[in-house]
């Protein structure tokens, strides 16, 4: 159990935001790469912050807590079907949700000057209930840049990647100017280089010097259960190529379950309406359900049950890792409109026992207008 958030940051399931912070102080203190030359300390430090990214953020800790440590984190386990030819970035991703940004952009939060790394991209993707409840594979076409596969991103022919010589490949041109309090000299980005210092030492016919081509790719994208709308899944490396040498971006997919005909979600349970008589509300009975599964199972009344009462059925809800939700039965009773003339006879002498008088012998209209 290595990866589990709350044993990285050795604190209770339980632990308030106060105890999750204090933890994560001390530990990110005693393993920053700057302070900690233990082996291992940046991976532990990576693992440290992204653990915190996560359980400090009210929301995202629900949705961890909810679905567990392996399908948050490998929610979208997927693989290239698309063309070969490209090797430049790993296609096992990790992630749920935008919880790597937390150090995306290098320790201290500031940003690094130098190369980059791509845009991240945001698609939309609707599921039905159904696969929200059991989890699917789902193939999308993802259109991205990525570096050019002719020049393996270095936008020249050769490869190679020669020093701005606009800039001497410092990436930055010093502007002076005078004034009466003296000299001032200010950088600004190289606009030969784009600030980077290197440009490509032979254009490269394929994409033009620009080292990135635009592709479209399918994608398989793993849904997990229990996913609901809003939830993000990640696929790191989808999003679009950054400068040559460094990284693509991601892209998030949000996602949408539409609307079922019969099952309203709660959370985990499930919730879905059947429909009885008046002899079985006051009887009892046994009617079949069919489950979101399509399975039959039979639904034990009680006799004397009251209309709107809900029934469980235990396990047949969303079915996320640990306990899956419950299926609730609604149970309305349902008063017919027709019924034929021996139940007729029966309700008849219903009413003698309850001692009331029956309504359809004097007719309902007369009663209704007074005349009678
Ligand atoms: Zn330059
Ligand atoms: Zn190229």
């Amino acid at each position: 159990m290595a990866g589990d958030y709350y044993e990285i940051l050795g604190i209770p399931r339980t632990a308030d935001e106060k105890e999750i912070k204090k933890a994560y102080r001390s530990l990110a203190r005693k393993y920053h790469p700057d302070v900690c030359k233990e082996e291992g300390a940046e991976e532990r430090f990576k693992k440290i912050n992204e653990a915190y990214s996560v359980l400090s953020d009210a929301q995202k800790r629900a949705q961890y807590d909810h679905i567990g440590h392996e399908s948050y984190t490998s929610a979208s386990k997927g693989s290239y079907t698309g063309g070969g030819g490209f090797g430049g970035f790993s296609a096992d991703f990790s992630g749920f949700g935008d919880i790597f940004d937390f150090f995306g952009g290098g320790f201290g939060g500031q940003r690094p000057s130098g190369p980059r790394p791509g845009a991240d991209l945001m698609m939309n993707l609707w599921i039905t209930l159904e696969d929200a409840v059991f989890g699917t594979e789902r193939e999308i076409e993802v259109s991205h840049a990525e570096p050019c596969s002719a020049c393996d991103g270095t936008g020249s022919s050769t490869k190679k990647r020669i020093s701005c010589p606009h800039c001497k490949g410092s990436g930055q041109l010093r502007q002076m100017s005078q004034s009466i309090f003296g000299q001032f000299v200010r950088m600004t980005p190289c606009p030969e280089c784009r600030g980077l210092g290197k440009i490509p030492e032979s254009r490269c016919p394929d994409c033009r010097g620009a080292g990135i081509s635009q592709v479209k790719r399918k994608v398989t994208v793993r849904i997990p259960a229990g996913i609901d709308t809003g939830m993000r899944l990640r696929l790191e490396g989808y999003g679009e190529a950054g400068d040559p040498g460094a990284q693509n971006g991601d892209l998030f997919i949000e996602v949408s379950v539409r609307p079922n005909d019969r099952f309203v979600r709660h959370g985990d349970h499930l919730e879905t309406v059947a429909e009885i008589t008046p002899a079985q509300a006051v009887m009892g009975s046994e009617i079949e359900i069919e489950t979101i599964g399509k399975k039959k199972v039979a639904l034990t009344i009680p006799p004397g049950i009251q209309h709107d009462t809900a029934l469980k059925i235990p396990g047949e809800g969303v079915r996320r890792r640990g306990r899956p939700g419950d299926l609730l039965i609604r149970v309305k009773v349902r008063i017919p409109r027709q019924i034929p003339p021996e139940a007729k006879d029966l309700y008849e002498k219903l009413l003698e026992i309850e001692g009331s008088k029956s309504g359809h012998k004097k007719g309902f209209f007369s009663g209704f207008m007074g005349k009678g």
